[in-house]
């Protein structure tokens, strides 16, 4: 299983919502009562679990950073449009857009932020940016395409 920033941030809020619980007990014991003046220890343990939670949810943000990798595919796209790039004299122009960039991005593995799981028919698993999924879209068919928000998985 590949641990994703879901994931903690999962945890973090399940630690939080037992700070709360906890607290709101500690609460309702009566003031003066001997139960209220017992539960310091209680009191003590919320405050951690309050501590977890956010050292989880710092977790989250270094694994986000940590996974936030380039798509890494050996041409370039257009971020929008996709394969509409042509090339010429060193500039790369999109088709569509026509936006241009003066190198040539056409040539060079793409830098874009992976966004996309792509797993096809053979089970295969290539993560990729919004350009080339909308390639691969076209390309393999049966393919499932599965959308990464902030480095996770969306449920
Ligand atoms: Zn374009
Ligand atoms: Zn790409």
């Amino acid at each position: 299983m590949t641990v994703t920033p879901a994931h903690l941030r999962a945890l973090a809020s399940r630690a939080e919502a037992l700070t709360t619980e906890v607290r709101a007990l500690c609460d309702s014991a009566p003031n003066g009562s001997p139960e209220r003046d017992h539960l310091a220890v209680a009191r003590q343990a919320a405050d951690w679990l309050a501590r977890g939670a956010e050292d989880l949810q710092r977790a989250a943000t270094d694994l986000a950073r940590l996974q936030a990798q380039p798509c890494g595919l050996p041409w370039g796209v257009c971020p929008e449009h996709g394969n509409t790039l042509s090339s010429s004299a060193g500039v790369s122009e999109c088709r569509v857009c026509h936006r241009t960039w003066n190198h040539d991005r056409l040539g060079r593995p793409c830098r874009e932020p992976v966004t996309w799981k792509v797993i096809d028919r053979a089970r295969t698993e290539t993560r990729m940016c919004d350009g080339h999924v909308l390639g691969a879209r076209a390309a393999a068919e049966g393919a499932t395409f599965i959308r990464l928000d902030q480095g996770g998985v969306r449920p």
